[in-house]
């Protein structure tokens, strides 16, 4: 759980603050003696500073589970969003798998592409290789029609 917690959330997700997730509490957003419930849609990663700064009310938040999103209020009427930017945040992941997926469904369509040109060329190749030899055999029978059996090697003219 905390370690989901940290993977999503990475930084302190007060706005702009940097220290890192790693070393800092789990806030509930709505208090667990009041109701709110252990689970990543209700928690976010502070730093010590800004734990106690949320819990002195200087701020509320909300957290949209979806996207790891969450929206400040403070106290002096200001707002700010803060996103998730850990490796296990839905919007990186979603962006990763993605990404992943488009690389792979393209070089899968790259390999399908080479090997159709491989197997045409092959094909190509092959079909006139074939001809080739067909004519090849054409003219020599020809030939022999023409010329009749082909002289024994020791009584060629030169
Ligand atoms: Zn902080």
């Amino acid at each position: 759980m905390r370690a989901f917690l940290v993977g999503r959330d990475w930084c302190c997700r007060w706005p702009g603050c940097p220290a890192p997730a790693l070393g800092g509490d789990n806030d509930h957003r709505v208090n667990h003696h009041e109701g709110g419930p252990t689970t990543p849609a209700n928690m976010v990663m502070l730093c010590r500073h800004h734990h106690n700064r949320k819990t002195d009310l200087q701020a509320h938040y909300l957290l949209d589970p979806i996207t790891g999103d969450v929206f400040w209020l403070f106290a002096d009427g200001t707002w700010a969003v803060d996103h998730a930017e850990g490796p296990l945040a839905p919007v990186e992941k979603r962006w990763v798998q993605t990404y992943t997926q488009r690389r792979q469904r393209r070089s899968e369509r790259a390999a399908a592409r080479a090997a159709a040109q491989e197997f045409e060329a092959y094909q190509h190749g092959a079909d006139a290789r074939a001809r080739a030899q067909e004519e090849f055999e054409e003219a020599i029978n020809q030939a022999k029609a023409e010329n009749g059996p082909d002289p024994p090697e020791d009584t060629q003219p030169f």
